[in-house]
């Protein structure tokens, strides 16, 4: 097993998942086999318990574990499922050593940062690449110099010095800032970075240069005689139109030449298996406008997933997703900023603040035909909305938002009842969902009568409303293996507004776009092309 290790210098935010996915993204399309870990320094053990707002997205993974949105970038540039043991969190590390010593495990001696926790980090980092691993790829999140991440530098180093030089390799993603008219290329934080990795004992191999301009002659010279990393080794990676274009921004520059000599790999023959979908992101042959109508509008990384399965689609038929990125509490004053979009996708969420904003998206398509595109709380707010306008239940809600509504039409998941803890306990992760024949889902899924998507939810579809539901026009056309629990909605007689409980944005890749994703893409431009000229949308407030 060989090692390359991405860590970051200067400061956060400057891309280094992408690098370290478009790295691997090479490695894979070059025959190796490849595995990636996230390692995240902070103390909670994953990503679950943490607002969208600090972290972004949580994705989820096949196995249930809610990750960091690195492991998102990592599944699409690689197309490879990933597990829990593919993000290493201090609190992770911390939780498995503190068990050890209750147990006894450590026959009385005093148990330390070196070497319990670093032995324990080395651990975790070798069994992430599973059986037939040749090369596990490390990014380490948080910047070098940071407090928290201490424990795993060292661990690093030690392994290096455990697998020898040649199976280890060292990468930092560091900032070239541009000032002054000239736009002179600034080294000096560079320098600083490499330096404090080195008082570390962390010699890197290979740096990546962040600017916005290609990096010149001169300073990539400059670099070079400061950090001692041969020019063959410093990459410029300037800011791209599509985070799927640095794959071969990198290629490039030649750099799996330098780490096939680094890490003595032989010949590698790279297939570049992309080159018709960065085509079609380059050249869309057509436009729609699509509404994403959330509460983190600030902070598109919330919804990641969703934006990039809607650019898988653009990739696989060229054409382009203008995405606007609706306020749903703002829909509360007015629907006007919908009367231009082709269609609507309410996205997943937790907690009442902008759910009635997003019962307002959903009404809004229902009654203007407009193509929607629900999923998991936006499958659950399309049934409120329906009970609501078309049931006359004005008060229907899930019971998420309101305990004491008196027509619960979303409540708990009977398992979820009595749980005092919050982290890794939803309903989460990979799971069967079968469709009914004839159904639009059916179609939609290409008559696949068992599907399989993941899942993150605590509430569901209220049995007790199903049946009035459904004689109003409802159709639940997917449901679990058991036959309880409601999976997918469609209307009667209107193909275009369709909903999921599971979330489908986390399995779409470049190659294979999420199919829902895509259904709604061809939908907005049918509708648009069919509307082309009309203006007056009704829109009723119940
Ligand atoms: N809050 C809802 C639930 O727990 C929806 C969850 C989601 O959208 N991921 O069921």
């Amino acid at each position: 097993m060989q090692y390359i290790v991405i860590f970051g210098g200067v400061m956060s935010g400057l891309g280094k998942g992408i690098i370290t996915s478009s790295l691997s993204h090479l490695l894979v399309n070059s025959g190796k086999r490849v595995s990636v870990v996230k390692i995240d320094p902070y103390l909670n053990y994953d990503a679950g318990t943490m607002n969208p707002y600090q972290h972004g997205e949580v994705f989820v993974l096949n196995d249930g574990n809610e990750s960091d949105l690195d492991l998102g970038n990592y599944e699409r540039f690689l197309d490879l499922d990933l597990g829990e043991e593919n993000n290493i969190t201090t609190g992770k590390v911390y939780k498995e050593v503190i068990e050890k010593e209750r147990r006894g495990d450590y026959l009385g001696s005093t148990v330390q940062i070196i070497p319990h926790i670093t032995n324990e980090i080395k651990r975790r980092i070798r069994k992430a690449g599973k059986a037939g691993t040749e090369i596990t790829v490390i990014e380490v999140g948080g910047t070098v110099g940071d407090i928290e991440s201490m424990p795993f530098l060292e661990a690093l180093r030690q392994l290096r010095r455990e697998e020898g030089d040649s199976n280890v390799m060292f990468g930092l993603v560091t900032l070239i800032p541009e000032i002054g008219r000239g736009m002179e290329q600034k080294t000096k934080p560079t320098q600083h970075s490499v330096s404090s990795l080195r008082s570390l004992g962390i010699v890197p191999d290979m740096i990546f240069a962040r600017s916005q301009n290609q990096l010149e002659v001169d300073t990539r010279k400059k670099i070079s005689l400061f950090t001692d990393v041969p020019e063959e080794g410093i990459y410029s990676v300037t800011d791209s139109e599509s985070i799927y274009f640095v794959p071969e921004m990198l290629h490039g520059q030649g750099i799996l030449d330098y780490v096939s000599w680094k890490l003595d790999l032989g010949g590698l023959m790279y297939r570049d298996i992309w080159k018709e979908f960065r085509e079609n992101l380059a050249n869309p042959s057509e436009r729609v406008k699509v509404a994403i109508v959330g509460k983190y509008t600030a902070l598109t990384d919330a919804y990641i997933s969703h934006r990039e399965a809607l650019t898988h689609v653009t990739g696989k038929n060229g054409i382009a997703v203008d995405i606007k990125w609706v306020d749903s509490d703002k829909l509360k004053e007015s629907v006007e900023v919908l009367s231009d979009v082709s269609g609507i996708i309410v996205p997943g969420g937790f907690g009442y603040r902008g759910v009635e904003g997003k019962v307002i998206a959903a009404r809004y398509a229902r009654e203007n035909s407009v193509p929607f595109l629900g999923i998991c709380l936006g499958f659950q707010v399309a049934v409120i909305e329906f009970a609501r306008d078309v049931l006359g239940l004005k008060e229907a809600n899930s019971s998420e938002f309101n305990e004491n509504t008196p027509d619960p039409v979303i409540d708990l998941l009977p398992e979820q009842e009595g749980l005092d803890s919050l982290g890794g306990t939803m309903r989460l992760g990979l799971k069967n969902v079968i469709l009914n024949e004839g159904s639009e889902a059916f179609e939609i899924y290409g008559g696949n009568k068992v599907i399989q998507e993941r899942h993150r939810h605590r509430y569901e579809v209220n049995q007790k409303y199903i049946s009035r539901l459904e004689e109003n026009g409802m159709i639940f056309s997917g449901c679990d293996e058991e036959g309880v629990r409601m999976e997918f909605l469609e209307l009667k007689d209107r193909k275009n507004f369709i909903a999921s409980q599971y979330h489908c944005e986390f399995k779409s890749r470049p190659l294979s776009p999420s199919i829902l994703h895509e259904r709604l893409v061809m939908n907005a431009l049918k509708y648009k092309k069919e509307r082309e000229g009309e203006t007056s949308r009704k829109y009723s407030i119940a």
